[in-house]
């Protein structure tokens, strides 16, 4: 049978799930506005409030020395480069204690995967952060980064994140999902492991009791099939623990990246609306689907919390792997407010796990 937008809609307004079909006819073939309506129905539905969140946050990065040679990648720097670096804990701590005093709750700290450390670093490091900082969640570490934890100590993904757990972690970032196939990884990442390691770190961390986020990079080498197989294991394995905090997509950006041969330009607004909106659509056991003024840009943030988000994501105050594409964008917690207010939204602070600390 045919798919058409009526039949996903009656679907998806009955409470049914839809399949893999339906969302290659959201990708590929409804129109972006009837997407868009769908997906802010679906929204209000879950949150009937006309509140967006946001989190004050920062990413600083410890280290670019990496070894997984990612194409898209334009941040890591190989072993023994001129620009590699590597920060000690104390000055990591230094970096974190400045950004408590501007407010930051939520500190997301990632590196390239650099095997020189072990793991009593990353450990010392959340030990650390918990005691000095105490307002802070340390939101630390990608899925291929605890694999090198795993490949550095001898240890099992399990015995990491318990010893990252003990160590006073709670949550995970999201961060290295890229297009969760096997197909896209042979083109984009061959030395990691994607599909079975980031699903197997997240799948691992949820039954620990971690939470965590799904994320997806898109605008490269994927098609519409591949993004459905992405929705697909994300939305089966957030069945299994209800884990993930939310999803949050951006487009691939180029500059400065081995792939800029092939993809000289990022996706445009069209493309992540879509994203956006489907996700909604098609992830039905996530609560939070965040808008990124960050990765597309202000004005297309503000008109992603009408295609279904309902998060603004964060303050980013540093930010270093976009910015090594050339893609930068700056705000203040000012102006974020000002942004969802200008968008017909009340603006909430939240923490890490999307607890609301404040409404504005
Ligand atoms: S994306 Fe991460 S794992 Fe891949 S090269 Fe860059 S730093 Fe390394």
């Amino acid at each position: 049978m045919t798919t058409t937008f009526e039949g996903v809609r009656d679907k998806v307004l009955a409470g049914e799930r839809v399949d893999r079909n339906d969302g290659l006819f959201l990708l590929a073939g409804a129109s972006l506005l009837d997407l868009g309506q769908l997906a802010a129905e679906v929204r209000r539905k879950r949150h009937p409030e006309p509140i967006v969140t946001f989190v004050i946050d920062t990413n600083p990065n410890y280290t670019n020395v990496c070894d997984v040679d990612c194409t898209f990648c334009a941040f890591y720097r190989s072993p023994g480069h001129d620009e590699a670096y590597t920060h000690s804990v104390e000055e990591m701590l230094e970096r974190i204690g400045r950004s408590a005093e501007k407010g930051v709750t939520t500190v997301l700290m990632q590196g390239g995967v650099n095997s020189e450390l072990p793991l009593d670093y990353y450990l010392e490091l959340v030990r650390a952060v918990r005691e000095r900082y105490p307002q802070i969640t340390p939101h630390f570490w990608s899925a291929v980064e605890i694999e090198g934890m795993a490949a550095v100590s001898g240890l099992s993904l399990q015995e990491v994140l318990r010893a990252l757990k003990d160590a006073g972690q709670t949550t995970l970032p999201g961060g290295g999902a890229e297009i969760l196939s096997e197909r896209v990884r042979k083109k984009i990442s061959h030395k990691k492991n994607v599909t079975v390691s980031w699903l197997d770190v997240h799948r691992e961390a949820h039954a620990l009791g971690f939470r965590s986020t799904a994320t997806m990079m898109y605008g490269h080498v994927e098609t519409p099939e591949d993004i459905v197989e992405h929705f697909e294991v994300i939305r089966s394995l957030q069945d299994e623990h209800g884990g993930f905090t939310a999803f949050v997509p951006w487009s691939f950006k180029p500059g400065n990246t081995p792939l800029v041969k092939k993809i000289p330009r990022h996706a445009g607004p069209n493309q992540y609306l879509r994203m956006l909106a489907a996700s909604r659509i098609y992830l039905d056991n996530f609560d939070h689907i965040q808008a990124s003024w960050f990765s597309e840009g202000k004005k297309t943030g503000q008109v992603a919390l009408h295609w279904g988000a309902d998060d603004f994501g964060g303050t980013l105050f540093e930010e270093n792997v976009h910015a090594a594409t050339g893609f930068v964008n700056k705000t203040s917690t000012d102006e974020i407010k000002t942004l969802i207010r200008e968008a017909g939204f009340r603006p909430a602070q939240r923490t890490t796990l999307y607890e609301i600390l404040e409404v504005f």
